[in-house]
């Protein structure tokens, strides 16, 4: 981390607008929006249903593209870097942890976190090894073997965090990770987070619609109806 650049954008949000539909059924999810998020960020995005939080995450991750304006990550426009290097980028730079966990039923919990390394060579050892870390850090060691359909919500959201965490990205976009979780376990998967921006200089972009969760940001970006209305600073 010392040779990093602490400054660089991470992901960047140029004139963002997304437009879904056409005619009668259009709906405008962004618009015009402007955001910078740098190495050992943590913005928490709040803003009501239907405000554009989800779309603004899918944007980042290259999951989908802005209908005009530049989304760019780690100085490299999504739309035009072409299909192999955004995979890669995908791959193994930008973790998702999405709202309904995409776990895959079939395999255990160990190897849903194993799955995005494994696809990148790395080796055994060390995916072993990651893999460990990353369920011990969720406190999901006991559930290792367990099927992911086996799993509580709770438990399939850690797991999910576990996955992501295991790749060691730069830039960890998170859509309402706390929602299944309680209180107790809610706040340790934020400190969590906080913890691994501190720690690895990454970034982290949490949706959540509980001012509690968002408190953790460094920044607290509110949506409403696609754009910036606030961005207060947080208070934990
Ligand atoms: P949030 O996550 O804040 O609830 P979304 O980003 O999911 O908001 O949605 C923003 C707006 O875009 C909403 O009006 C939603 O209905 C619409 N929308 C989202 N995804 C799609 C889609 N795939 N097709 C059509 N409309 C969509
Ligand atoms: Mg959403």
């Amino acid at each position: 981390m010392s040779h990093a650049d602490q400054t660089a954008a991470l992901l960047e949000y140029r004139g963002v607008s997304k437009e879904y539909g056409r005619g009668d059924n259009k709906v405008c999810a962004l618009r015009n929006l402007d955001l910078t998020i740098r190495r050992g960020d943590f913005v928490s995005i709040m803003g009501p249903s239907g405000s554009g939080k989800s779309t603004l995450l899918n944007l980042g991750a290259g999951l989908d593209f802005a209908t005009s304006g530049v989304v760019s990550a780690f100085g490299q426009d999504l739309a035009s870097i072409g299909n192999a290097k955004l995979a890669r980028m995908r791959a193994e730079r930008i973790a998702v942890i999405f709202q309904f966990f995409n776990l895959l039923d079939t395999l255990t919990a160990e190897e849903n976190v194993a799955m995005p390394l494994r696809t990148r060579r790395l080796p055994r050892t060390e995916v072993d090894e990651r893999v460990a870390d990353a369920l011990a850090a969720v406190d999901m060691s006991h559930r290792a073997r367990h099927y992911a359909e086996q799993l509580s919500g709770g438990e399939m959201q850690r797991v999910a965090i576990a996955r992501a965490l295991a790749t060691q990205a730069e830039l960890i976009l998170a859509d309402e990770p706390t929602g299944n979780l309680d209180t107790l376990r809610g706040e340790s998967v934020l400190e969590l987070l906080k913890r691994t921006t501190e720690d690895r200089g990454c970034a982290v972009v949490l949706v959540t619609h509980d001012l509690q969760a968002a408190s953790y940001g460094d920044r607290i970006v509110t949506l409403r109806d696609g754009k910036i209305a606030d961005i207060a600073r947080g208070t934990q």
